[in-house]
């Protein structure tokens, strides 16, 4: 059927908000005109709270999150250097492809997909190892469904008296799941616009410790379009060295806007009380998440196993092409195997049940056994009795 809308629940893009969408149809500007830094300043300052970094600069790039990635390494590192990294799912794997690539010579921890960032080996590895140049931690494993905790590598990294910097993609978790740059010590946090910031993709933000840019001043990799020298230079002034992208601009403001007014407490609340009730229901239907414990669950984006003999590929088909609902598919080695639904951005209580509802009828229909109604029953009884701590005076 072609009618009504079609159900997104991929793990980003997300869904962008109406007032959002509206805020991005603007005529087109002049971005050299001696008012467009009102914008720009705006927005850096914002970002800031956003990262909850007081410190150091945010810079604001025309590409998608892996922009960001390339960024922040090219940026502070020299070709040969040893960085510690670990891989557990498919964008951990992306981010040490990129490093090697790039020249840095990567000690890579090669973990189980559906568990996180490893604290213990990464601090017997630091203390072994004294000329680590940075650590990298994929804070939320979006092809997994697992989320890491960055605070506990900082104290790894410091129980292991390391300086090294810490790189953090926070691309499925900023604006979704707290984050917190400056207590945590987090040199390079990336993220980009399609996640948690509810905008179209095209943006990549990056937030860099005053640590990160003195090591830029020294690092011998070669930089051009992501160089901090030339975004500082004109970030001073109000403006960026190239074109930016305007409407995202002031789609950011807009999104900026929401959250802030909603509460950033609130928002990671609303969060963990929407995918709660996606878990509750997931283990009601029978089912397993990739994330093989509740200290790696993710409140983004749950990544849910298909049962033997089912094929998650079919499930994601059928979903699409007879429920209009699009799902995330398992990626790499877990092709087949899951399919996730993307719980963050605009999104409600009700999102979620009709995410379940067609997740259970296209379960059944690539031939699973379902009792239908079971698992969007589990999550209308948690969500009718557990509202987030921000709603609960209402
Ligand atoms: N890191 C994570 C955790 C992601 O989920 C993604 C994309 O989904 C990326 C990095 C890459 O970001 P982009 O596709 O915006 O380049």
């Amino acid at each position: 059927m072609a009618t009504g809308v079609t159900h997104l629940f991929v793990p980003g893009p997300t869904n962008v908000p109406d007032v959002v969408r509206r805020a991005m149809n603007v005529p087109m500007q002049d971005h050299r005109a001696p008012d467009f830094p009102d914008l720009v300043n705006g927005l850096l300052a914002d970002l800031r709270t956003l990262l909850r970094c007081r410190t150091g600069r945010v810079f604001l790039y025309p590409s998608s999150g892996s922009g960001a990635w390339e960024a922040a390494i090219t940026n502070t590192l020299s070709p040969g250097d040893r960085v510690l990294m670990s891989r557990f799912g498919q964008f951990s794997h992306l981010w040490v492809d990129m490093a090697e690539r790039l020249g840095l010579d990567v000690v890579c921890v090669d973990v189980e997909w559906g568990a996180g960032v490893p604290v213990d080996e990464y601090e017997r590895q630091l203390a072994a190892e004294p000329d680590i140049k940075a650590v990298f931690v994929t804070h939320n494993e979006t092809a997994t469904g697992v989320t890491s905790d960055v605070a506990a590598v900082r104290r790894a990294m410091d129980a292991a008296g390391s300086d090294a910097l810490l790189f953090v993609d926070g691309v499925s978790s900023i604006a979704s799941i707290d984050f917190r740059q400056d207590e945590w010590g987090v040199d390079l946090a990336v993220t980009g616009s399609q996640k948690g910031l509810m905008l179209p993709p095209g943006l990549s933000i990056l937030g860099v410790s005053d640590k990160a840019l003195a090591a830029s001043a020294v690092a011998g990799m070669k930089r051009c379009y992501f160089s901090f020298e030339d975004m500082i230079a004109t970030n001073d002034l109000g403006y960026f060295p190239y074109t930016p992208p305007v409407p995202l601009l002031h789609g950011l403001r807009a999104s900026l806007d929401l959250l802030f007014d909603e509460g950033l407490d609130a928002v990671f609340d609303r969060h963990h009380h929407l995918a709660e009730g996606v878990r509750r229901g997931v283990a009601a239907l029978g089912l397993e998440l990739c994330a093989t414990a509740p200290e790696w669950y993710s409140d983004t984006v749950s990544a849910i196993r298909v049962p033997e003999g089912v094929d998650g590929v079919q499930v994601c088909r059928i979903a699409y092409d007879r429920y209009r609902t699009s799902f995330g598919g398992g990626l790499a080695r877990l092709a087949g195997h899951v399919f996730r639904i993307g719980h963050l951005g605009d999104l409600n209580e009700v999102s979620c049940l009709a995410a379940l509802a067609a997740a259970e009828m296209a379960l059944a229909d690539a031939g699973a056994d379902v009792a239908f109604g079971v698992g969007v029953a589990a999550a209308q009884e948690y969500y009718c009795s557990a509202h987030p701590a921000a709603e609960r005076s209402v």
